[in-house]
């Protein structure tokens, strides 16, 4: 891995200023503490495994001999260790700074020259060390969401994020290779998902506030891209390409949501539906679940199940008839419906129980929407004729990661849903009209 630029400025300095600066690392390494520092035994040490006699080393090093094996290998271990890349470029620049302190009170601005000149060239091989890294994993994460998609059963609307997934693979080994003429379609109408997004993409996603948002996205990632391709052939770009690199990427999982979201609606317009309900039927289930763990698997984001179930629905039977039983399910299911997002499905599952399928949902934003649905679904008084009915319901919930998931079949559906199931018969045991 080439980490300094092979042509890059080279640090020239005297004997003197390099030997004054050599008195200041001695005496910073006596007097730093950074920030990632714990005091372990009484010594300080880097939580990365190395310590600062280390670092400073390695720095006096750098002095010598930028591209030294030392300061390659410090700052590939800083990588290797996982420290983020702020907290890395802030430590240095602590050390920077207390180097400069103790220059100055010298009065030796030759030093504080190299000393500044020499932490710029760190700091570009620090950026560029953390880019070659995260185009790496790019790499390897985009190929794996692109073998899942390809791998879907019914791709439906998916077509059209490995189409944006492609795109990505192409702007990845671009910047990479830092090839201008590599990189992929500039213009965000006349790439391949901005194509469909701006045709039929356009009539297809009917709420216009949902529809901006997704156009808004897919622009902005353009707009980062643009000043990727700004940054590529310059010298000293590495410290905002990675930035730029990982902006880009978290719009295009924000892209992968929204066109997950978009592809269950999709389904709800495709499959059977309950005639009282409106909700769909349990046969289309398990079809629609395995549609749901794929496209989770895809875009690496977790979708929840929550099951609801009226409390104590048969004394509603018993006390007012079935009729009144059936308005209570449809009013309970339509009360349901509207609490929730346009691309959330819900399945009739029996009587008075339904399913609830919430993509791209964590646990806990899936925690607040059936918090939210019991408080207000269930106490919304129902008038029947001239009296009125007020329902309770119990609520199981789940969070799933289709990633976690090694093989997508009907049997991991069923288990999913049993599990599913017996939350709610948890929060029914545990005395109803609460989430479990
Ligand atoms: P729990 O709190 O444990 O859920 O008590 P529950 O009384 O609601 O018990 P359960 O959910 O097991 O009972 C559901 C009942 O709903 C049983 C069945 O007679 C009745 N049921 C099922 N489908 C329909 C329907 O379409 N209309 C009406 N009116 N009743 C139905
Ligand atoms: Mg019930």
């Amino acid at each position: 891995m080439n980490i300094v630029p092979d042509s890059g400025p080279v640090l020239a300095v005297t004997e003197s200023v390099r030997h004054d600066m050599g008195r200041y690392f001695e005496l910073a390494g006596s007097q730093y503490v950074g920030p990632w520092y714990v005091e372990e035994f009484g010594q300080h040490r880097l939580d990365s495994g190395f310590d600062l006699a280390q670092l400073v080393d390695c720095l006096q090093q750098l002095l010598a001999d930028h591209g030294s094996a030392a300061c390659i290998e410090l700052m590939t271990r800083v990588c290797g260790g996982n420290v983020p890349f702020t907290i890395a470029a802030r430590e240095l620049s602590h050390l920077r700074d207390l180097l400069i302190r103790l220059a100055s009170e010298d009065g030796n601005m030759d030093a504080v020259r190299a000393i500044m000149a020499m932490f710029g060239l760190l700091e570009d091989a620090l950026a560029r060390i953390y880019l070659a890294g995260f185009l790496g994993t790019l790499g390897h994460r985009n190929s794996i969401r692109l073998r899942h998609i390809s791998a879907l059963a019914e791709k439906n609307l998916l077509v059209h994020f490995e189409k944006h997934l492609d795109w990505l693979r192409q702007l990845t080994a671009a910047v990479s290779t830092r090839d201008r003429a590599a990189l992929p379609e500039a213009h965000h109408e006349r790439c391949e998902f901005g194509k469909w997004l701006h045709g039929e993409g356009a009539k297809l996603v009917r709420d216009p506030n949902h529809y901006t948002h997704l156009v808004e996205i897919h622009t902005a990632m353009h707009r980062v891209v643009d000043e990727i391709a700004g940054m590529i052939g310059g010298t000293s770009d590495s410290l905002p390409l990675y930035a730029l690199m990982k902006r880009a990427e978290n719009y295009s999982l924000d892209l992968g949501n929204e066109i997950a979201m978009l592809n269950s609606m999709v389904i709800m317009i495709n499959y059977n539906k309950d005639p009282m309900t409106g909700a769909l039927t349990r046969r289309s289930l398990e079809r629609v679940m395995i549609n749901q763990l794929e496209i989770s698997r895809a875009t690496e984001t977790p979708f929840c199940l929550l099951m609801c179930d009226i409390d104590h629905f048969k004394q509603i039977n018993d006390s007012h008839g079935h009729t009144v039983g059936d308005c209570a399910i449809v009013h309970f299911a339509s009360a349901l419906r509207s609490n929730l997002r346009q691309s959330d499905l819900m399945f009739r599952f029996g009587g008075d129980e339904f399913l609830l399928m919430l993509p791209s949902t964590s646990y806990q934003q899936g925690w607040e929407v059936a918090e939210k649905l019991r408080s207000t679904v269930g106490r919304e008084a129902m008038a029947v004729d001239v009296r009125t009915v007020t329902l309770r319901a119990s609520f199981g919930l789940l969070e799933i990661c289709g990633s976690n998931t090694s093989f997508i079949d009907n049997e991991l559906v069923n288990s999913l849903i049993q599990e599913c199931d017996q939350r709610l018969y948890l929060a029914k045991h545990r005395g109803r009209d609460q989430v479990a």
